[in-house]
């Protein structure tokens, strides 16, 4: 097993680095919140990188709320007033971030050290127990994550859950990408972004979505035609500045539902997903973060492209709800394609 170490975090429990490989990809991944750390993709000339934004030490994760690379859960994104019902019972979460949930709270399976269940060349399995009231979920819950390297030059992957009680599972990736490199920072904004998606979900001036499904026609939020991610970021629309900038679910309509292509490298990206959501934020609210390799950060050094259930579904019955029932078994993949 080709591991690591990768801080002692405050418990004194050791976190660890683990490296696999598959065709032309190699990736590091941690155990703390098992989380992509380092992801070498070749450009045209066969020239690695590493695409996606992250840390050193298990420690800057837990200090940080940037949620690098991270596996988000069990909800990933915003519950309005942290706290909703299900099944007639009401569901109290911890609020985080202005009274609402954000990726499910102080206690996110992001800063958490996951169980490596087995490890081969090209694939990691870590397990995660959940149990009942675990950030005020219902359910004692065993959750299992797979990032799996394939041949046809793939990072797959798949998230699978079970619980004994009806409960919530809505786990994402937070990867940030730079297909330019992560040690280019500024180069991010400047990479074209295609989304298959016709609406999006507005959200008020605190990140949680208003219910409305809205035409991305005529907005800057169209991205149905590639274009460079940076291009529209500023425009004088409502809601780019509630959020400074791209950070919103968009609907998926098709798959690949996100093409990502940095002009320079040629390095080129494709998402393929069962989730009916995608969430593009790109990095509006960190400045300056100290990185992997000495690099900083600046703000808007990389593009996450979470796939997920749409932000608050759980208030909006006429969304795809994140709700599993009891001794039903939960699997959501999706693959990161580099061409
Ligand atoms: C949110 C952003 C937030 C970021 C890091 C994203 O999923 O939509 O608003 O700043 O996570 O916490």
């Amino acid at each position: 097993m080709e591991r690591r170490p990768f801080g002692i975090l405050p418990n004194g429990k050791q976190a660890f680095l683990y490296t696999i490989s598959g065709g032309t990809l190699t990736a590091e991944i941690s155990d703390f919140g098992a989380t992509l750390v380092r992801l070498y993709v070749p450009d045209k000339q066969g020239v690695l990188a590493d695409v996606v934004l992250g840390f050193d030490d298990a420690n800057d994760y837990l200090a940080s709320t940037t949620y690098f690379g991270a596996t988000v859960g069990r909800n990933a994104n915003r519950i309005r007033g942290a706290s909703f019902s299900l099944g007639g019972e009401s569901v109290q979460l911890t609020p985080n971030e202005n009274g609402h949930s954000h990726h499910s709270g102080p206690d996110s399976y992001a800063f958490r050290l996951w169980k490596v269940e087995r490890q081969g060349k090209n694939k990691i399995v870590f397990s995660l127990h959940s149990p009942h009231k675990d950030q005020g979920f219902p359910g004692n819950a065993d959750i299992r994550v797979t990032y799996a390297l394939e041949e046809t030059n793939t990072l797959a992957i798949t998230y699978e859950a079970v619980s004994d009680r009806d409960t919530v599972f809505n786990l994402t990736n937070h990867s940030y990408f730079n297909l330019a490199g992560h040690q280019s920072p500024e180069l991010a904004m400047g990479q074209t972004l295609q989304l298959q998606a016709a609406y999006f979900t507005p959200s008020d001036a605190q990140g949680v979505p208003t219910g409305e499904l809205r035409s991305v026609m005529g907005t800057p939020m169209d991205f149905r035609v590639p274009k460079v991610v940076g291009q529209d970021i500023d425009e004088d629309y409502e809601s780019l500045r509630l959020q400074a900038g791209y950070d919103h679910n968009f609907r998926i309509d098709a798959n690949p539902c996100a093409v990502l292509c940095d002009p320079v490298s040629g390095r080129k990206m494709e998402i393929t997903t069962d989730c009916p959501g995608i969430h593009c934020y790109c990095g509006n609210f960190f400045w300056d973060e100290q990185g992997k390799d000495g690099v900083i950060y600046c703000r808007r050094g990389g593009i996450a492209l979470e796939t997920q259930y749409f932000p608050d579904a759980v208030h909006q019955p006429k969304w795809p709800q994140p709700i599993v029932k009891a001794g039903t078994h939960y699997r959501s993949q999706t693959k990161y394609t580099f061409r």
